[in-house]
Formats: structure tokens, sequence, C-alpha cells
């Protein structure tokens, strides 16, 4: 079956639309790839065939060179947006989840290098894994919230969103001057430090909070 939002665990009637991605959001993440912290966000899109849902399990792409995952807090957008404000950008938001912006490393160097477009090392089929939602109005502060990801029982990403350089309402707002936001797209906010390849059979934990716990795969 195809991917479908899920929302406190009901599948949802509202389309699967476009992944708008922040890049360096977390100054240690940024530090850590030798990038340096940008001044102002660094916007990329993935397209709608990107999201599969994490659970139980998602493939990753072989003889790509390394597969890195980005454990990211996804944010489902509901209503639109356009060059909005912070409150209506927060208005807008119908729930958040945990997800993997997963990056074909290897392939993104090479790119950089040339400084093409990184479209085939990040928006892929399959790129997004992400878990169901919760709703909005259940996540009490959604800028101070911890993020973790366990590798085969060993934690490899643990951050708060509280260290993000563009808050989640900002970001939203941000990103709403340059894309229209509408419902049924789905935000990833930037992955904290600890990115790193991905091998078939890692047997993954991801979480946010004590809200959503989702244990995935590596096929
Ligand atoms: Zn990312």
């Amino acid at each position: 079956m195809s991917y479908q939002h899920i929302l406190d665990g009901k599948i949802l009637d509202l389309p699967v639309g476009k992944v708008v991605c922040v890049g360096r959001n977390y100054a240690e993440h940024a530090k850590e790839l030798n990038n340096p912290v940008p001044t102002s966000p660094i916007l990329f899109m993935k397209p709608s065939t990107a999201m599969v849902a994490l659970e139980p399990g998602f493939e990753i792409p072989q003889g790509q060179g390394e597969c890195h995952h980005e454990l990211e807090m996804s944010v489902l957008i509901g209503k639109s947006l356009k060059n909005a404000d912070e409150a209506a950008a927060k208005n807008a938001i119908l729930g958040f989840g945990i997800g993997l912006d997963l990056t074909l490393r290897d392939l993104q160097n090479k790119l950089k290098e040339k400084s093409h477009p990184w479209e085939i090392a990040k928006a892929f089929d399959g790129a997004n894994p992400l878990s169901g939602f919760v709703s909005a109005n259940r996540i009490a502060n959604p800028e101070h919230i911890d993020i973790e990801l366990t590798v085969n029982g060993a934690v490899r990403q643990k951050g708060n969103t509280s260290d993000m350089i563009t808050p989640v309402f900002k970001l939203l707002a941000f990103m709403s001057q340059h894309f229209t936001l509408l419902p049924g797209d789905v935000i990833m906010t930037g992955t904290p430090a600890g990115v790193a390849a991905l091998k078939q059979g890692d047997q993954l934990v991801l979480r946010l909070a004590d809200e959503i716990s989702c244990a995935a795969q590596v096929f």
C-alpha cells in the first residue's frame, strides 16, 4: 500500500504533498560535516514519492555509497500557508512526528564538489521514512522537545528542538515566503549531530519525547 498520513493512529483523508526540508538547522551537525553555520535557512524539497512509513521498516538504496540517517522532528501541515507569520504557522500545524531525512552522503558530497543540485542524493523514492503524527495539541512545546535515535540499541542521535538555529514556527513562516505550504505537506526541521551510515538489518528506535516511539528495521 502506498504511503498515507496517519494522525493519532488513524489514516487521514488528506493528500500526501511535498516535503520541505531545512539543512544545517543544528549548529553541532553543521560542524560535524565541516559546513559553515548558515545565516539564513537552507531549504530543499522532496517529492511525495519520497514519503514511506517508518514502521515496520524501510529500504535503503544499494550500490550508491553510504546512506546516512538524519533524525528529524516532522511537522504535518493542515492549512494553506503563504507569506505567513509565526502565529499563522503555529495555527496551521496538524501534528508532529519523527522521521528520517535519508541522505546518500557520498553522492551528495560529489554533487556539492561540482556545485550541482543534490536532489538525487536526498529526494529519491523512499528517502523520507515517517512515523505517524500526534495531534499538535498533545505537544506542549514543540520548540523544546527531545528527539532520539538508537541503532541496534546504541544512541546515535540525541537532541532537543530548542537547539535549532531557526525554531519551528519561525522556520515554517520562512518556508512559506518561498513555497506555499498546503494541507498534507510535511516539514522536516533539521537534524542534530550524530549522522552516520545505515546498513541492511539495522534495528532503529526513533523517539519524540514520550509521545512517539517507533521501531523500524532497515531492509
Ligand atoms: Zn536533514
